[in-house]
């Protein structure tokens, strides 16, 4: 074994061995794989080898298709089968409800370039004779689903990598992993030693365990999973001789089963509701190429519901039921990426569907180390989505209700209970106690809308229970003034005497001076976006040396630490803190939003003497706040921070005050509405890192002139100069009775040429708004454009200026 390496990968699992792979096809080859036992000694052994493009997050379904379409290419590489078998597949629905999501699936594969085909049930049961047409409203047929060998695969990922010039050692255990004064890793095992510059934890069931190895607590849980494996039947006999065809792959989301052929039988796997984690608190060691004791009574449930819409398998005997675990993180996607805090460390793991995604995670995760970008929007299984609140308990409790989710509907306005709540802020119960229903965002419940008694949302994909409750939340910000929590914002503190220099580097933005605020977009080095924030100058330049606040997208708060982190200067000159839950904030908004403030502070809060886009601290009644002169309702509005102990206090008194001006309460539906009758966008829907600023239409923001060389701004001079690719546009969608949610599929001229990044009911307005990105030589075609909405076409027109306020009369009067 080698003593020094660039990259160490611990786990020789599918996905240890395809980073090995990418890492090596990337170029660097002085890497070495590290299994404590034989290549698939985790879950990969005894997985079905099922394969699909399907995601609920397009850009993971894109590496999906990614995935799947390598393994001609690593089976030529390393002369190792893989036993790929692409025989297509079946999509059922035995409910309206699953057909309208079926639909969306499909709509979403017509921009991704994923084949999918409505189909009715009877044509289904053509393409898969084993399925009693009866059961079903509806299906989709699939072109990329399939199987393989998941050892064939593994061992050909591992053959390929070391063809190019990686090693692998087998039975060596990774022991501990210890970081040395000069940042190089030293992984220590039972056969000695090797220092290297990064180390990928690619340790699938043991993932967790050699987390902790550096101190990292990894929000994975395994959990047992059943499959079975019948005697061969005749059906399958007499249909593979009558087309020369495989029995097509299924998947019966109403009875949570998935089906393939297997020799000349069948195999059926099934998520059971009664689900069961697997070593819940540390996996075993000796754990090897071992199975689980089934349990036919937990899944007999599915199984019944399985023998009725797949008749034939009752005439038949079950030949061995397969139960392995395998690890999941608490919303099942995987997670990749650098961790923060720890650099040169690395995760790949909680890859629960590791033959569809596998190679993606591998190809994201070496472009990453090695060009300083996972290459892709990869933010659904960036490790950042989750912080110190992802618990082990809360992994636990999310984990299973996922597993018991798998193939469940979830409706748009659909929020899952399990883990929750978990952080509320000091005014939970007072909003609790006017009706607020909770949705959560990066673990702090968030208030969604305020219910009267009794009502509560009904689930839909069209426009539901809460309709004109938000409508009347949109109409007191429009005529009044409303009151919202906005403790979900990430809010972070930069201090230092190289705090404005360290900025001014790092933002794009011209830094705004004592006393203001302004909108600033983060690039990355190729020009794209890796945040949006507001920059709030506190008296930088003063003697109270109060420094610098950003507040920005609170989802992101690990993410954009994590790259904060990575650029500071090593000298000690500037420090970040993000804020997280030290400080929350409320804010009012509404033509009266004045008289309520003005009414509860000595401050001069005029418009001239505190205006639009102004910062200052100030009280509210007792309570000690800062407060900006800035909202996203784009409305007369301000964002006020409080420390929690005093933000009841603060609420209190804006509320008591308000009471003259019709004050009422609004949630993060009702902001939605008013947001997008502005034409804002926000993070992670419509500025993602695969936009650049002048697609997104933040190019205003960016002071491409000034003189400060900040990160990506040759990229966003040229990006300016040759007019990107694409165009941010809203559109107001002829829509009836549903309103577009996200990656819903964008028409002109009859063919997909974008998509929906969010949208809803602009309610001030009365329309439907969509916002989406579409090719910039047709960015300003007046007619011509459809929004495809649960499986029918909408006329949607570019809305080129704010349908509310679009002369700013009310936002800076
Ligand atoms: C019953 C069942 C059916 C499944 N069906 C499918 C399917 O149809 N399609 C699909 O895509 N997925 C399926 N899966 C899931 C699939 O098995 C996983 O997604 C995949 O195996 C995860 O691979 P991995 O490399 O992350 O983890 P693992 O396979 O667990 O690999 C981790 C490796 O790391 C090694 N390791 C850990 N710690 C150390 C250490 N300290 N030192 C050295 N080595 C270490 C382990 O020995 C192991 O070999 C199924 C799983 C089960 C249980």
């Amino acid at each position: 074994m080698k003593s020094h390496a660039k990259v160490v990968v611990v786990g020789g699992g599918v996905v240890g061995c395809s980073v090995l792979f990418h890492l090596a096809r990337h170029g660097w080859t002085d890497i070495v794989l590290l299994e404590r036992d034989e290549l698939t000694s985790g879950s990969t052994w005894h997985a079905a080898g099922g394969m699909h493009t399907i995601n609920g997050d397009p850009n993971v379904a894109k590496l999906q298709k990614y995935t799947i379409s390598l393994y001609k290419e690593i089976e030529e590489l390393s002369g190792q089968a893989t036993g790929v078998h692409l025989t297509g597949g079946v999509l059922l629905a035995a409910t309206e409800a699953r057909l309208d999501w079926l639909r969306g699936v499909v709509a979403k594969g017509r921009y991704l370039g994923i084949d999918l085909e409505e189909i009715s049930p009877d044509e289904a049961a053509e393409l898969m004779p084993l399925l009693d047409p009866k059961q079903f409203v509806g299906a989709v047929r699939n072109k990329e689903d399939g199987h393989l060998d998941p050892s064939g695969v593994t061992h050909a990922y591992a053959k390929a990598a070391r063809k190019l010039g990686a090693e692998v050692e087998r039975f060596t255990k990774v022991e501990d992993i210890v970081r040395r004064a000069d940042g190089l890793w030293r992984v220590i095992t039972n056969k000695g030693e090797v220092v290297a510059e990064h180390v990928v934890n690619a340790g699938g069931l043991w993932a967790r365990e050699v987390g902790r190895m550096v101190g990292l607590e990894l929000p994975v849980l395994a959990m047992e999973h059943m499959y079975l494996i019948t005697e061969d039947m005749p059906e399958v006999a007499a249909w593979n001789q009558k087309t020369g065809t495989e029995i097509i792959h299924a998947v019966d989301f109403d009875g949570e089963l998935y089906l393939r052929q297997e020799r000349g039988g069948m195999l059926m796997g099934t998520y059971e509701r009664a689900n069961k984690p697997w070593s819940e608190l540390q996996t075993p060691w000796n754990f090897g190429h071992e199975l689980l004791e089934p349990d036919i009574d937990r899944i007999a449930p599915s199984l019944e519901v399985g023998f009725r819409h797949f008749p034939a398998f009752q005439n038949t005997g079950i030949k061995q039921i397969i139960n392995g675990p395998f690890t999941f993180a608490p919303d099942g996607n995987p997670l990749v990426g650098p961790v923060r805090g720890l650099p040169g460390l690395w995760v790949a793991c909680g890859v629960m569907a590791g033959f569809s995604q596998g190679g993606g995670v591998g190809l994201a995760l070496s472009n990453w180390m090695i060009e300083g970008d996972p290459g892709a929007d990869i933010w659904a299984m960036d490790v950042s989505r989750y912080g110190d609140w992802a618990t082990m308990a809360y992994t636990n409790a999310k984990v299973r209700e996922n597993y018991s989710r798998r193939f469940s509907i979830r409706f748009p306005n659909e929020e899952l209970p399990a883990g929750r709540p978990l952080k509320t802020t000091p005014v939970y119960d007072l909003l609790s106690a006017k009706g607020a229903q909770w949705g959560v965002a990066y673990g702090l419940e968030v208030p969604l809308w305020y219910a009267p008694e009794g009502v509560r949302d009904e689930f839909s994909w069209r426009r539901s229970s809460d309709f004109e409750h938000v409508a009347k939340e949109v109409r007191t910000v429009r005529t009044s003034v409303g009151l919202s929590e906005i403790s979900s914002f990430a809010k972070y503190r930069v201090t230092g005497a190289g705090a404005a220099a360290w900025l001014d580097r790092l933002l794009a933005c011209k830094l705004p001076k004592p006393g203001r605020m302004t909108l600033a977009p983060m690039l990355k080095q190729d020009g794209r976006l890796i945040g949006d924030f507001s920059l709030a100058n506190l008296g930088s330049g003063n003697s109270s040396g109060e420094g610098w606040f950003l507040a920005g997208s609170g989802i992101a708060e690990q993410y954009h630490m994590r790259w904060f982190e990575a650029h500071l200067p090593q000298d000690s000159s500037v420090h970040i803190e993000a804020l997280g839950a030290r400080l929350t904030g409320l804010s009012i908004a509404g033509p009266r939003a004045r008289d309520v403030l003005a009414k509860v502070t000595r401050a001069d809060v005029s418009n001239a003497a505190f205006p639009f886009m102004a910062t200052a601290r100030m009280d509210i009644g007792m309570a000690p706040c800062l407060v900006g002169r800035v909202s996203y309702t784009g409305d007369l509005g301000y964002e006020i921070w409080v420390a929690p102990e005093y933000q009841r206090a603060a609420y209190q008194t804006l509320m008591a005050a308000g009471e003259d001006f019709g004050i009422g309460l609004f949630g993060a539906r009702a902001l939605n509405a008013l947001r997008l009758e502005k034409n804002y966008g926000s993070w992670a829907r419509e500025y993602r890192p695969i936009y650049g600023p002048l697609e997104a239409g933040l190019d205003r923001f960016v002071a491409y002139g000034k003189e400060t060389d900040f990160i990506g701004k040759q990229a966003a001079l040229a990006e300016r100069q040759q007019g990107g690719k694409l165009r941010l546009r809203a559109f107001v969608v002829d829509a009836a009775d549903a309103d577009v949610i996200g990656d819903e599929p964008i028409w002109f001229d009859g063919a997909v040429r974008g998509w929906v990044t969010s949208g809803g009911y602009a309610h001030h307005s009365k329309t439907s708004v969509a916002m989406g990105y579409v090719p910039k030589e047709i960015a300003d075609e007046a007619d011509g454009f459809e929004v495809e909405l649960l499986g029918k076409r909408y006329t949607a027109r570019v809305q080129p200026t704010p349908l509310f306020d679009a002369n700013l009369k009310r936002m800076r009067g």
